[in-house]
């Protein structure tokens, strides 16, 4: 039974590390399990069957994360570039993954590299969204300095996406890590500035302030239970908004 959708278009962050399938707890996910990609694929194409138009931002913290190479000795802005090849790798996974189910995507790159995937043109990117592809957005902001966190934000912006969705481990933002505190709860509901002002840390400060700005919710929510992006692009599935 479909629902009537309560966001009309939507992006969708998840981070590199879902990417990255099941592997032994306390060890670090690494690189690309196509097994962990067809179950996203599988929920952004029910969101789309219920008339919601998704974008995807995907980051690369399952292969390589500029910060990484600078604790290693290597200079941030050329550490920051591999960490945005790194998502441009994982985009072409779930386009992969996508198509194959017989949902059309498109990757769209914020560093050009026309011979494996389409550059960022804005318009062309809705017009995608309008005829039902997902638009996967790679290579974050194409600067050094930032995260997919903000590049999301960014492209959230800029397509008129009515909210950021962001798919993590846990259901929503707690009080305390619900993994380590059993006292925790989930919040319903959080303002831009608490999250900001408590450094709750579900995103970076500069993606949250810039959704701030421009009035963009962020609905934080579990991307591994089963049928969850849907629900909470219904309005009824579990998850912390976050708006004024
Ligand atoms: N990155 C960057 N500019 C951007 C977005 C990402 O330089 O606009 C680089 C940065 O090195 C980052 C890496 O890409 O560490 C992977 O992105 P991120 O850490 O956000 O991935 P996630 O943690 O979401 O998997």
């Amino acid at each position: 039974q479909l629902q009537s959708p309560k966001y009309k278009r939507v992006l969708l962050k998840i981070s590199g590390e879902v990417l990255a399938g099941k592997i032994e707890p306390d060890k670090e996910k690494f690189g690309i399990d196509m097994a962990a990609c067809f179950p996203i694929a599988e929920e952004i194409k029910e969101a789309i069957a219920a008339g919601t138009e998704v974008c995807l931002v995907i980051g690369g913290g399952n292969i390589f994360r500029g910060l990484k190479g600078v604790g290693q000795g290597m200079e941030r802005a050329q550490a920051d570039s591999m960490g945005m090849l790194a998502t441009v790798m994982n985009a072409l996974a779930m386009q992969g993954a996508l198509e194959e189910i017989g949902v059309p995507a498109r990757v769209q790159s914020a560093v050009e590299m026309p011979k494996i995937c389409e550059p960022f043109i804005r318009r062309r990117a809705i017009r995608h969204m309008e005829k039902g592809r997902v638009v996967i957005f790679a290579a974050g902001t194409g600067n050094p300095f930032f995260t997919t966190d903000t590049g999301a934000a960014l492209r959230a912006a800029e397509m008129g996406c009515d909210a950021m969705l962001k798919g993590t481990q846990v259901d929503g933002v707690y009080t305390a890590d619900p993994k380590l505190d059993p006292e925790a709860t989930r919040f319903d509901h959080l303002g831009y500035m608490e999250v900001l002002n408590k450094d709750l840390r579900v995103m970076d400060a500069t993606a949250v302030s810039l959704m701030k700005e421009n009035h963009i919710p962020i609905v934080v929510f579990s991307i591994h239970n089963k049928g969850s992006l849907a629900e909470v692009l219904a309005g009824n599935g579990i998850c912390t908004v976050i708006e004024n």
